[in-house]
């Protein structure tokens, strides 16, 4: 029996093995092929939805599906992965267990470097998301970073009540954006000035005070709740530490999504670069999926014997929302903005999402949420 060993329980993961039982339907059915799923969390958060879930839109719940729903024939680990042996081919997890793998995914994806801004919270660890909400009910709110991330949650915390001020170190919000669709780019300002959001630009944010965060103008902006959307890290896993990787710490791919013999990555935890332009792929879900896809069908390759195919995917775009019926889009480099965009951007997700179930249930809740009342206190789910 041949082993495929998956680390963590993101996009990257879902799709592959998604991928792998398409093809090796067979091999799982005699028992030939075994698929074990390793992940620190023990469902799969669909981050797409974190604005709708932060505006009291959506319950939590919805976008957050266990493991062993999304990924049913595989085995599960729900740990941490302490330590990959690339000589030995084994993986070490926190609670002891020790897995021989013949292929590995690394999915692990990554992390908002918050070492220099000690206090602040991100969304990625779990529970961290239903724990932001919570706390941020009563009280004001500063989003760290005015990426599209920070844009969109700086929105979606205005949207249900709070005073929310948006703290970016560049010029202008969007700066990725703008740079290829600058209308969308005036949009979101638009819409944070629609939803009272306060933008603070050309300040970083120094370090967390007991009473919100401290400025490198030597200002201070009052907050209950710190959030940082600073950009990505690769999460670390040990043993891996010898392999290239880019300044964000990803793992470097070939065309093929290899990152040592029998080894894919793809998503947040990889370098992966574009077909075409030959730049890395933004660190973003659709990506992720589309990269996971490819190693899912790489690995069937492998395991029998033949070769991986490079990944092919051009992309399709990017798209944010600031409330039901306000969104931005750039859809294949075409801008569009409102209700189609909006409709798009939901539509496009709840294709994607791992849970049937869960995902025939986002629009109507969206629809029936009190995004379409004027804004005022959500309530937490
Ligand atoms: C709040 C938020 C909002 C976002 N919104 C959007 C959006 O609107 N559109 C969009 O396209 N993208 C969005 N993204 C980005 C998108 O979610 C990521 O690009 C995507 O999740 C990357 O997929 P992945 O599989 O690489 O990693 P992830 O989906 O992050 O999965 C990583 C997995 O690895 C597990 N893990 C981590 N470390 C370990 C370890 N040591 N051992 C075991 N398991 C481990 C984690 O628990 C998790 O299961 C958002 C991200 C966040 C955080």
């Amino acid at each position: 029996m041949r082993r495929v060993v998956l680390l963590g329980g993101g996009y990257v993961s879902v799709h592959a093995y998604g991928a792998m039982v398409r093809r090796l339907r067979g091999e799982l059915r005699r028992g030939e092929v075994e698929i074990v799923v390793v992940s620190a969390d023990d469902a799969h958060s669909f981050h797409g939805f974190t604005g709708e879930v932060v505006a009291g839109l959506l319950p939590v719940g919805l976008t957050r599906t266990p493991l062993t729903e999304a990924m049913p024939k595989a085995r599960f680990i729900h740990s941490t992965v302490t330590r990959v042996s690339l000589d030995d081919r084994q993986v070490t997890c926190g609670d002891g267990s020790v897995l021989d793998y013949d292929a590995l995914v690394v999915g692990t994806g990554s992390r908002e470097p918050v070492a220099r801004l000690e206090g602040a919270a991100t969304l990625r660890s779990p529970g961290g998301l239903e724990a932001l909400v919570q706390d941020a009910v009563d009280g004001p709110v500063a989003v760290i970073g005015g990426g599209l991330a920070g844009v969109e949650l700086a929105a979606a915390f205005a949207a249900r009540g709070a005073t929310v001020t948006l703290v970016h170190s560049g010029d202008r919000v969007v700066p990725a954006l703008r740079a290829e669709q600058p209308r969308l780019a005036v949009r979101c300002e638009r819409e944070l000035d629609r939803l009272g959001v306060l933008v603070r630009t050309g300040v970083r944010a120094v370090a967390t005070t007991g009473d919100g965060v401290l400025l490198s103008d030597g200002t201070e902006v009052d907050a209950r709740v710190v959030v940082a959307t600073t950009g990505q890290r690769a999460v670390p896993l040990p043993g891996l530490d010898d392999l290239p990787r880019d300044p964000q710490g990803r793992l470097v791919t070939t065309r093929e999504l290899l990152v040592a013999p029998d080894v894919w990555s793809g998503g947040d935890a990889a370098r992966v670069l574009h077909p075409r332009s030959g730049t890395p792929v933004t660190a973003n879900a659709l990506w992720a999926i589309k990269a996971g896809d490819q190693i899912g069908r790489n690995v069937a390759h492998a395991l029998r014997g033949r070769r991986g195919r490079p990944f092919r995917y051009l992309g399709l775009g990017q798209a944010a929302s600031f409330g039901v019926g306000h969104a931005v889009a750039d859809l294949y480099g075409l801008p569009i903005t409102g209700w189609l965009a909006w409709l798009l951007r939901v539509g496009f997700f709840v294709r994607f999402m791992p849970s049937r179930s869960r995902a025939l249930q986002v629009p109507g809740a969206l629809l029936r949420g009190p995004g379409l009342r004027p804004a005022g206190r959500a309530p937490v789910h």
